[in-house]
């Protein structure tokens, strides 16, 4: 004998009976059946809904009623011919008038009791059963409909009854032993108390029904037919790819749905493992799919964490004070006040030095809980032994579940390590000594980033997603979306890692897509999709923040001061952040300082290799130095493509200005040319190095012998242009000197021992920096272990693809972390 449970969604439409209709009919091939069904789906919601909305004087819940008759008719007409229903109709509307009778005197009375409520309830379970019973006679599948308020008995309280095993077992067999019916039909969530009045059992419990009966009657097997095919790791609406756990034992299984995992209610298992009979979870929808067994042995799955699961809306209660330390008593006091109020405690936290006593609770029960706890220890609150009870609500609760935890040492590191990564704060801990969970309290605005996380730290064989957010999508932008949509499958095999672009924006718009942007065809997307850049950039890095992604990267490739304000917040929230833009770590060196610090003390990164020879590895280099413990001595350096590819092409046969203008049209320079002729770029950029290099410089410490005429500088890059034409003879004068001497200029920026200087410099053939071509850039590291021969980083430290590829392996690095 099989007792088969189906959910709202089973019988949520005249479809989906049908499918239920079909997998009975194949299970009383071989099995007697006891079928216990839900109410269609959402109408214990809807009914919760009539109920209050009478309770509160609105004459909405009369055609709220109507809606449900409505859909129940619908269904019933859609199975069911009118010839063969079996008085059906009549049925449904003879409980629908009783329905409205019920709320009509709720309205008046304005009154809901949880008495009654049970009582409105129970007209979902009741209407559902019937129709299918019909529709199983109308096949001429015989059966019995039973009214489960005949069956079950419990006490008498209302909407969350405990059930009376000893009259309820005695009751099922005494019925099942006068019928010999091969298929019964019968309610989930409905009992009744002694005195016959109507309880429930509940939101959920129609499992419980199953299981009660199925350990009354000693069936062989549970079947919980639901919408899913079997428990997942985790809940599949919070998280993508989850796995399906084929085997389970009842007690893991107990942890996680007492935990969270919806797809069962708690309470469903203790009758059915005290007879050790096995649950099946299993897909109305996908009939074949093996499902989940829970059973008491689970020899066959190893796995460390059998699941990850959440409960939302929890209160966490503190009592605190130095007048409890040592006392005995006072946590007998609290949970007994919490106990006579009602009130279950999910979780409780106490540490050794007994100053505080921390419970989670529901937090619908918060107000209440503050009273009667506030009330118990009124004298001691008075006297300042102790604090009033403190309420904190926003939390939920995450827990790891899993029997083979306990056989396993570093389960808990590598849970805290996790978290810990993503910024997300643990406001208490608590772990069974039973070490089959371990139990978090984490804010609620984190449980999805924190599920997804410990989903991918524990069953993700190593792939990990990584979220990317790039304002800028300029030249440099456009060719690292480029890069990014070519590499993306040599990342996901090589790397294991999926890189997803979830959020774009230029300075006019902003796009973002949690599943990812589609890489090819991003521009008209942008364009299409994105939003109107209402507001800044702290809008954007509002919506990073409120979207509370795991292993999220900001990129910024722009060259713009406002972007860089949002660096803190990002890093705050463990947002790692791949700067190409110069202007965060050029900035006071209070700023720049803060940002890493920020960064470490998050667990972010804060890259910005491209700021100083963009793709060129100089400031990675510079750190690899200083890790192993070299010392910095000295740095010489072409830091600038623009003026390396202008001395070397400025040879007089042409203006110095359109030379300059030329590196401009292909892509060398700053927007604005006048900061690298300035020499400002090479100063931020040797600043930058010295930095990284530990010493602690401003900008206004450089030194900056510039060679431009100063007119030049004023007015606007046009006018600079012209400027530099006028005073062609000028720079005509430079290169004739150097010439004449047999030299080369070059641009050279010097740190030395703590000082930095940048500048034009008339170099001989031997020098290091003589074969720079095009728009090279140089750098050596004179250090300790590189004292005669210097460090020599070389190569094009210019152009969009290069810079799009040193941003690039900034992302892949941040995302290591
Ligand atoms: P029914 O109406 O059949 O009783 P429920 O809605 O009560 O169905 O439970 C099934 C739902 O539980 C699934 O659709 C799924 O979204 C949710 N769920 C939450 N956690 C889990 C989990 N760990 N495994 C499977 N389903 C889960
Ligand atoms: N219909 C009830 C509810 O929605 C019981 C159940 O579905 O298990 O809570
Ligand atoms: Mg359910």
């Amino acid at each position: 004998m099989k007792v088969l449970k189906f959910g709202g969604s089973s019988v949520g439409n005249a479809e989906n009976i049908e499918k239920v209709v079909e997998i009975v009919v194949k299970a009383i091939e071989s099995n007697f059946c006891v079928v216990v069904l839900s109410a269609m789906q959402a109408t214990t919601d809807a009914l919760i809904d009539v109920g209050k909305s009478a309770e509160r004087g609105d004459d909405n819940f009369r055609a709220k009623i109507k809606e449900i008759e409505n859909r129940h008719l619908a269904a019933t007409r859609a199975l069911l011919a009118e010839n063969t229903s079996d008085g059906v109709f009549d049925f449904i509307e003879n409980r629908i008038n009783e329905l409205k009778s019920i709320c009509e005197g709720v309205y008046l009375l304005r009154e809901l009791s949880p008495r009654t409520l049970d009582r409105i309830l129970s007209f979902g379970e009741i209407l559902s059963t019937k129709i299918f019973a019909a529709k199983l006679n109308s096949l001429k599948i015989e059966n019995v409909w039973k009214d489960a308020r005949g069956l079950v008995r419990t006490d008498s309280n209302f909407n969350s009854a405990a059930v009376d095993f000893a009259r309820t077992n005695a009751q099922i067999k005494e019925y099942f032993r006068g019928s010999n019916a091969k298929l019964h039909v019968t309610q989930g969530f409905i009992a009744s108390d002694a005195n016959n009045i109507t309880t429930t059992l509940g939101r959920g419990g129609s499992d419980y029904t199953g299981a009660i009966l199925a350990a009354a009657l000693d069936a062989k097997v549970l079947e919980i037919w639901t919408d899913v095919s079997g428990m997942m790791t985790a809940d599949p609406r919070v998280v993508r790819n989850v796995r399906r756990i084929q085997r389970i034992s009842y007690r893991e299984a107990m942890e996680l749905s007492h935990f969270g995992a919806k797809v069962i209610y708690p309470p469903t298992i203790q009758p059915v493992l005290q007879k050790s009979i096995p649950i099946s979870i299993k897909n109305t929808f996908a009939p074949d799919d093996f499902g989940t067994l829970i059973e008491t042995e689970t020899s066959v799955e190893k796995d460390i964490i059998r699941g990850i699961t959440s409960i939302d809306r929890i209160s966490v209660l503190s009592l605190e004070g130095s007048g409890m330390v040592g006392i005995p008593g006072f946590s007998k006091r609290l949970f007994d006040a919490l106990s006579k109020a009602k009130i279950n405690v999910i979780l409780i936290t106490q540490s050794s030095s007994e100053h505080s006593i921390c419970a989670a609770i529901e937090e619908r029960f918060a107000e209440t809980a503050k009273a009667a706890v506030d009330g118990e220890f009124q004298y001691e609150i008075e006297v300042g032994r102790i604090e009033p009870l403190r309420v904190e609500n926003g939390f939920s609760i995450l827990a790891l579940v899993g029997d083979n935890m306990k056989a396993h040492t570093g389960v808990s590191g590598k849970m805290f390590a996790a978290l810990g990564s993503q910024g997300i704060n643990i406001h208490a801990i608590a772990q069974g000594s039973s070490e089959r969970n371990i139990s978090t309290i984490i804010a609620s605005n984190d449980v999805s980033k924190a599920v997804n996380s410990l989903h991918e730290e524990f069953f993700s064989d190593g792939n990990r997603q990584i979220n990317v957010f790039i304002v800028g999508v300029g030249t440099v932008g456009k060719k690292l979306l480029a890069q990014l949509f070519q590499q993306s499958e040599f990342l996901r095999e090589n790397l294991r890692l999926n890189v997803r672009v979830i959020g774009l924006a230029n300075s006019k718009r902003v796009l973002f897509d949690e599943e990812g942007i589609d890489l090819n065809g991003f521009e008209s997307q942008l364009a299409n999709r994105g939003a109107e850049q209402s507001s800044t950039s702290a809008a954007i890095a509002d919506l990073i923040v409120e979207k509370n992604l795991r292993n999220s990267i900001f990129v910024d490739v722009t060259a713009n001061a406002e972007v860089v304000e949002t660096y803190p917040k990002l890093l705050q929230k463990a947002v790692s952040v791949v700067a190409c833009n110069k202007i965060a770590a050029s900035s006071k060196y209070e700023k720049y300082r803060k940002l890493k610090d920020t960064a470490r003390e998050y667990n972010a990164n804060f890259l910005f290799e491209t700021n100083v020879g963009a793709g060129l590895p100089i400031i990675n280099t510079l750190n690899d130095l200083m890790q192993s413990g070299d010392k910095i001595n000295r740095i010489e350096a072409v830091l600038s493509g623009t003026l390396n590819f202008v001395f070397n092409n400025y040879d007089g046969s042409r203006s110095f200005s359109t030379t300059v203008r030329q590196a401009q049209t292909e892509g060398y320079t700053e927007p604005d040319p006048r900061l690298d002729l300035s020499g400002t770029d090479v100063a931020r950029k040797i600043l930058i190095l010295a930095r990284e290099a530990g010493y602690k410089l401003e900008m206004s410490d450089i030194e900056n012998e510039g060679f431009l005429p100063e007119s030049c500088l004023e007015g606007s890059v046009e006018d600079f242009y012209n400027e530099m034409e006028k005073h062609e003879s000028y720079f005509r004068q430079l290169l004739d000197a150097a010439r004449k001497q047999n030299l080369s200029l070059k641009y050279i920026a010097t740190f030395d021992d703590g000082k930095a200087s940048v500048g034009l410099q008339s170099i001989d053939a031997a020098h290091n920096f003589a074969n720079l071509s095009g728009k090279d850039n140089a750098v050596l590291f004179y250090t300790n272990r590189y004292a005669d021969f210097p460090l020599v980083v070389k190569g094009a430290g210019a152009g969009a693809d290069v810079t799009a590829a040193g941003v690039f392996a900034d992302i892949i690095r941040a995302a290591k972390i």
